[in-house]
């Protein structure tokens, strides 16, 4: 397979098993969000992270652009306790 973008062979699929512990935060609105890997937006789901990345151009393979409303049906909720979690380790670390 070559990269859809840059169309090297430097094509690698990554699988990794995290079962629940899957964070994803929004980058633009801090909204950070832990569990399992969200399903339906071509990163794997459920107990696997499944991408493949191109490694001469970094372009992430799949079928992207996600719409809009599945971004924000999948990214845009905040789980307040993992936001809180969030906070109390990272103030734990400072200590
Ligand atoms: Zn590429």
């Amino acid at each position: 397979m070559n990269c859809r973008s840059c169309k090297s062979s430097k094509v690698v699929a990554i699988t990794a098993k995290c079962d629940d512990l899957c964070t994803t935060t929004d980058l633009s609105t801090g909204k950070f969000q832990e569990g399992c890997v969200p399903t339906d937006v071509g990163i794997g789901g459920g107990d696997y992270l499944k991408i493949c990345i191109c490694f001469q151009c970094g372009q992430l393979q799949g079928k992207f652009p996600l719409s809009d409303e599945k971004y924000k049906t999948v990214f845009g909720k905040v789980d307040e306790k993992a936001v809180t979690k969030l906070f109390q380790d990272a103030i734990s670390k400072q200590k």
